[in-house]
């Protein structure tokens, strides 16, 4: 949880520091207009969910959907561990 270890020195980031969707411990934080913590469960089991019903609720192009979203979580996934890496370097 370095992320939110790192920003909590720059930010207040006490609100972030339960899932928002269980209350366990946050593994993530995402801010967009307000902060929110998720936990690693929730973000494979729920949110995966959460992102279909708003797809279909939004009137679902899920071809073109699911691809994206494929790009967008791979480009994600890919940043998050050059950025855990810069954190953590591996011992030489
Ligand atoms: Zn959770």
């Amino acid at each position: 949880m370095g992320m939110i270890t790192e920003l909590a020195d720059q930010f207040d980031l006490s609100h972030v520091e339960s899932c928002c969707l269980c209350g366990k411990k946050s593994t993530a934080y995402w801010r967009g207009e307000k902060w929110i913590g998720i936990c690693r469960w929730c973000a494979i089991d729920d949110l995966p969910k959460l992102m279909a019903d708003a797809v279909v609720g939004g009137g679902a192009k899920i071809g073109a959907d699911l691809h994206h979203a494929c790009g967008q979580f791979w480009r994600a996934a890919a940043l998050s561990l050059e950025i855990k890496q810069r954190e953590s370097p591996p011992s030489p």
